[in-house]
């Protein structure tokens, strides 16, 4: 992407873009293997509101474990996903298979858990998007309700009056949208405005720093302060510590979600 270009990079910038171009070809080859030969899963990582051990909410993360059987995490695949356009067919297998989990959860458990998953910018800029997500729950046999998609700014994208309607679609349809990684992207105030968003989830970065650093605080509260005012729902990302739960608590944040509460673990381990 454009921003790992600055500085250091920028002095070697024609082997590293031969090596980075050839390495991406192999991985998409490999991951449209992966994709027929079943080898991605789901992991599901808790969110909770504070002081009650509850699980309502549960967050899907990706993993791919490859021909070597080593598990691949997202961040080493997503980007060369999202520049070959493959991360369309892998964000469908995601959907389907995080409402198939979703749906026995609904069967199987006497309270409702609500199932988050994370969705590309660029699904959110595919018009068939809404499609997608309501052939997932409709195969699964899930209601809305129990879906919540969550959405980054990380990368850039033009379309933006499609993510806007596909947006507004879900909330109709029922489903919650989230903003992911709040704080960290180019924009994210004007995204609250521009989108129908019922739920922020505040990026570790900032919660990393809240017990020891004054304006990382500061700054916490007043987008805790922002988003009770805009009646949106706060959730905590990356919460290590006692501490860093306390301090949220007492922020008034809704929900929280980290190493403390709970890794992510397989399906069964929940
Ligand atoms: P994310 O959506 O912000 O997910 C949270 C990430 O933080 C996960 O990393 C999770 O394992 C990690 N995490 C959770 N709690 C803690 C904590 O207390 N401390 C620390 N240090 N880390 C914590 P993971 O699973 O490696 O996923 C990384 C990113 O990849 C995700 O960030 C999300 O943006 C993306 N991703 C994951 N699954 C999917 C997917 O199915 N589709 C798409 N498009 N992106 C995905
Ligand atoms: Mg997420
Ligand atoms: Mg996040
Ligand atoms: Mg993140």
């Amino acid at each position: 992407a454009a921003k790992d270009m600055g500085g250091q990079g920028f002095r070697h910038f024609a082997p590293d873009m031969t090596t980075r171009a050839a390495n991406s070809l192999q991985i998409e080859g490999r991951l449209r293997q992966a994709l027929e030969n079943n080898e991605f899963s789901l992991m599901f990582q808790p969110i909770v509101r504070p002081g009650s051990p509850d699980v309502l909410i549960v967050e899907t993360l990706l993993r791919w474990k490859n021909d070597q059987n080593e598990i691949v995490t997202p961040d080493q695949f997503i980007p060369v996903a999202e520049e070959s356009g493959l991360i369309l067919d892998i964000g469908r297998w995601v959907l389907h298979a995080a409402c198939r989990q979703a749906s026995h959860w609904r069967q199987t458990r006497a309270t409702p858990i609500v199932v988050s998953v994370n969705a590309s910018p660029l699904q959110l800029a595919n018009p068939k998007f809404c499609d997608d997500v309501q052939a997932a729950m409709e195969a699964a046999g899930l209601p809305p309700a129990l879906l919540a998609i969550e959405m980054t700014e990380r990368m850039m994208v033009a379309e933006d009056a499609i993510i806007s309607a596909n947006i507004c679609r879900l909330t109709q349809m029922g489903v919650r949208v989230a903003l992911d990684d709040f704080g960290t992207g180019y924009s994210s105030l004007s995204y609250l405005t521009r989108y129908q968003i019922q739920c922020i989830k505040i990026d570790r970065s900032f919660i990393d720093k809240i017990e020891c650093d004054l304006q990382a605080r500061a700054l916490v509260q007043a987008i805790i302060g922002i988003g009770k005012s805009l009646n949106v729902v706060m959730v905590a990302e990356g919460v290590e510590t006692q501490g860093q739960a306390a301090l949220l608590e007492s922020l008034g944040c809704d929900y929280l979600q980290g190493y403390l509460i709970g890794r992510p673990v397989v399906a069964e381990a929940l």
